[in-house]
């Protein structure tokens, strides 16, 4: 039943109709959303990557051939229509429909394509089954939502790329099959053919080849970049994933951040035609910590942590005496005119929600409008003590209040998930907003429990603070980072940093994180000897373009974004991948899969 075009030209889109084209001779292409036949007259919706309009063919004025044809359109049919722009009548116009106060009355059709009944609907609100549409994911990309997200992220990757052009930066690609990167996550690698028993791996990150094309002289590098992560799948994880990547000469921190912002302000202008407050606020990592347990605050909202160890260690309640005895803290929040909101029961919620962050607990404090008092705690407190937190807190009737005593870090991190809770809860936060900072001077390192030893908070490239230099060797914890975090609404849209760029430094950093001299050769030898030759101070940044579009179009789902996502379990439910190779392709690479059944 397909038809060829024979040289019918499409005039334009369905969606761009208006009653200014009224009168106009049209010529649409696209598929059928929708047929309603009255007996006579029969309408159909014709959809394209623009929208719909309605379409009409009256048995009145078309011939029979042609009548009977439209007769027999069904759901995603492709047609070709040719037609006049009529205004509705008023009755007929339809207010939720951009094009819904006029239509095209059919005078010729071509059916394209025939097309069965889709396994799921083509609609944004269609409740079919996740697996179901990732299978068919080229018709879940016909609806209109996902359609307006690919156009939106096309338009936000152009508009950074302009932005970044206008910045003298040079757009460079750069391997795909490589060596390992080190960014913290696993690698996946692809077996050679030509070197039996050798692999390459994808990148986690064009890292180090943006660093080479510094100590190479092209002083602005950026690249939208593909970059592989072979880790346990979550709801904000994708094994592939896009990021804008760059890389600039000669600069500070505050250079990179003022590229950055720029390349953001034109971001928010392109997709919500808003400027961005510049400079961003900056928050150093200790600070984020202290005021909102979190590296990634989400300051739509108030709700400061304060740490009250001092107030609360003569309380007479002998867990917070405990814990500031033993150089623990306790760290508290007030959630104002919470109290009745909260019952005992939420309470206990609440409670059992920061244990899964590791704290043994949650003194919870609540004063009612009617003046009632309820609490875990009071009881044990002195009158002072309490006056004395209630002050500090702000916390007055209708308030509650909350406190936990734990190590500063597992403290502060359990208080800062139980802050979004409530702001989450409470209604607190401003779901318009977009709030852009920065945190600075992140630790370099990391203690790994599991391997007891120090591994890089950012990568192993980035510089250290100048001030901390010397505690390298007696404190490495206490050491600050040259790195920075964009943060937006709570979630780290990105990192970057000044980086190592002397060969020495650079070993020292490698042996901090526990490579002998031979090893950190082996591996980055390249890197080491590229140093020696004149490299330039540099840093850069990434973001995820991924997470961006999620932010801008308000999803909570990375697969919503793009175009071909894989699963949560990282397969891919339309082509079937990952899935085994032939038996001659395993002979070609000398492979063999050692798998226990
Ligand atoms: N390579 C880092 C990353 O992918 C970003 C950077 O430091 O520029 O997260």
């Amino acid at each position: 039943m397909a038809e060829f075009l024979n040289g019918w030209k499409r005039t334009g889109m369905c969606a761009e109709l208006s009653l200014q084209d009224v009168g106009k001779e049209v010529l649409l292409m696209g598929w059928v959303q929708r047929v309603r036949n009255m007996g006579g007259i029969i309408f159909v919706w014709l959809r394209d990557r623009s929208g719909i309009v309605q379409v009409v063919f009256n048995s009145d004025t078309l011939n029979e051939e042609t009548y009977a044809l439209a007769e027999s359109l069904r759901g995603e049919y492709v047609l070709a229509v040719r037609g006049a722009v009529a205004k509705r009548d008023d009755a007929a116009v339809n207010e939720h429909m951009p094009t819904g106060h006029i239509e095209v009355l059919a005078s010729e059709l071509r059916v394209l394509n025939a097309a069965e009944t889709p396994p799921i609907y083509i609609e944004d609100d269609a409740k079919d089954n996740e697996a179901v549409r990732l299978k068919y994911r080229y018709l879940d990309l016909r609806k209109p939502n996902l359609q307006q997200t690919l156009m939106l992220r096309s338009k936000v990757v152009n508009a950074i790329r302009n932005y970044m052009d206008s910045q003298g930066f040079i757009e460079t690609e750069t391997p795909i099959l490589t060596k390992s990167t080190p960014e913290g996550a696993r690698d996946f690698v692809v077996p050679s053919r030509i070197h039996p028993g050798e692999c390459y791996a994808l990148p986690q990150s064009p890292q180090i080849y943006k660093q080479l094309l510094m100590v190479a002289g092209m002083d602005r590098y950026y690249q939208v970049a593909r970059c592989f992560r072979d880790e346990d799948n979550r709801a904000d994880r994708q094994p592939e994933f896009s990021q804008l990547d760059l890389e600039m000469s000669f600069v500070e921190p505050e250079d990179v951040q003022h590229i950055v912002e720029g390349a953001f302000n034109s971001v928010f202008k392109a997709a919500k035609g808003m400027e961005l407050n510049l400079p961003l606020p900056r928050m150093t990592w200790k600070n984020a910590m202290e005021n909102y347990g979190s590296d990634k605050p989400d300051t739509r909202f108030e709700m400061k942590i304060k740490t009250v160890t001092d107030l609360v260690q003569h309380s007479g309640f002998s867990v917070f005496e405990k814990a500031a005895e033993d150089g623990q803290i306790v760290c508290a929040i007030t959630a104002k005119g919470a109290a009745d909101h909260l019952s005992r029961k939420d309470m206990d919620a609440l409670s059992e929600f920061v244990k899964t962050y590791h704290v043994k607990g949650l003194a919870w404090y609540a004063q009612n409008q009617d003046g009632t008092v309820r609490s875990s705690f009071a009881k044990f407190f002195t009158e002072e003590a309490m006056d004395a937190l209630r002050k500090e807190m702000g916390c007055v009737v209708g308030d509650a209040m909350f406190l936990i005593a734990d190590k500063r870090l597992v403290a502060l991190t359990a208080m800062g998930q139980l802050r979004l809770k409530l702001g989450h809860q409470l209604n607190l936060i401003n779901k318009e907003a977009f709030n852009l900072l920065w945190i600075t001077e992140f630790p370099l390192l990391e203690w790994n429990e599991e391997n007891q030893r120090y591994v890089a908070a950012h990568h192993p490239f980035t510089m250290p603070m100048n001030e901390d230099f010397e505690m390298m060797d007696t404190a490495p914890e206490k050491v600050r980072a040259k790195s920075y975090d964009l943060v937006i609404n709570g979630i780290e849209m990105g990192s970057g940093s000044i980086r190592i760029h002397a060969s020495d430094l650079q070993e020292r950093m490698f042996s901090l994180l526990g490579f002998t001299h031979e090893e950190a050769w082996k591996r980055f030898g390249f890197l080491l000897e590229a140093f020696k030759y004149g490299t330039p101070p540099h840093g850069g940044f990434a973001f995820g373009i991924d997470r961006l579009m999620m932010i801008l179009t308000g999803r909570e789902n990375l697969r919503d974004v793009i175009a071909f996502p894989k699963a949560q379990n990282a397969s891919c439910l339309m082509m079937d991948t990952p899935a085994a190779i032939q038996e001659d392709q395993l002979k070609t690479l000398k492979l063999h899969f050692d798998i226990e059944e």
